[in-house]
């Protein structure tokens, strides 16, 4: 079985849940895709059931604080247990070169000399080009360029082992360029700030993200068979009802709005 298990939803800023990331799975390894911003996914993961030293591939689409900074925190926690030597394995980071020198001048920057040591030696940062495909945990994974406009993001393309095709598209409004990547997709996860209705955000929010209705809108002709949609605001309790709400004014097939620790089971549709 494979699925997603979303250990944040939220965007950059939010307060109520956490920055977006999860971990895609299957019945015999993950890879966790971004890390979020704080110590907080060394928390959501344990609460899913995850030891750090279940992690050993991840993935960062970009260098933005919300994407990048929670893994200052998993390699505080796995410095020591190299050090200790409690932790064999590895950890694999996956991730463009401009995430990966970002990820070097981290380590650099914020841990003592022991401990950048074992990191060095223990952390493997692999530099992924435009259309790459990796074999990690199992799956075949294709890396690209999405073509954002505020920094060099990678999203990623496979089709798991169910046969179901996932796509992966960062936390930008997709470039157009992509389009015909995602012509009868079973999976797209891309990002939406807030509901169309509550689209009194900062012009440079505006352009750089979409609200529900406007990718619903932008999703609608590609037959994609579920739309996931994540990287919001969090001001709304009932965040998953109305959003689903919108969505579903715009977007006749199936609409996945998870909530922070939800799990989606991933299946091959027709
Ligand atoms: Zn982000």
């Amino acid at each position: 079985m494979e699925k997603i298990i979303m250990l944040g939803t939220g965007h950059g800023s939010v307060m109520n849940s956490y920055n977006t990331c999860f971990l895609l799975e299957n019945d015999h390894e993950n890879l966790l895709v971004d890390t979020g911003g704080s110590i907080q996914i060394i928390k959501n993961l344990q609460e899913k059931g995850y030891k750090l030293t279940d992690i050993n591939n991840i993935f960062i689409s970009h260098c933005h604080t919300d994407h990048i900074l929670g893994l200052c925190w998993i390699f505080k926690k796995a410095s020591v247990s190299f050090l200790n030597e409690e932790r064999k394995s590895k950890i694999n980071v996956y991730c463009n070169f401009e995430v990966a020198e970002s990820i070097k001048k981290l380590i650099e920057a914020v841990f003592p000399d022991k401990l950048q040591e074992v990191l060095n030696e223990n952390v493997l940062i692999q530099v992924l080009h435009d259309g790459d495909v990796v074999n990690i945990a199992g799956e075949n994974i294709t890396f690209f360029d999405v073509h954002a406009k505020s920094n060099l993001l990678y999203g990623f393309e496979t089709i798991l082992n169910c046969g179901a095709k996932l796509i992966f598209l960062g936390d930008e409004t997709c470039n157009p360029i992509l389009y015909d990547k995602l012509k009868g997709a079973d999976y797209v996860m891309h990002e939406a700030f807030c509901l169309d209705s509550e689209e009194n955000v900062p012009k440079f929010i505006k352009e750089h993200h979409a609200t529900v209705k406007s990718v619903c809108q932008t999703m609608e002709p590609f037959d994609i068979k579920n739309l996931i949609i994540y990287h919001t605001e969090d001001s709304h309790d009932n965040k998953k009802e109305l959003y689903t709400k919108e969505a579903k004014m715009y977007y006749s097939r199936n609409v996945i709005i998870p909530d922070d620790l939800d799990e989606i089971i991933l299946n091959k549709n027709d």
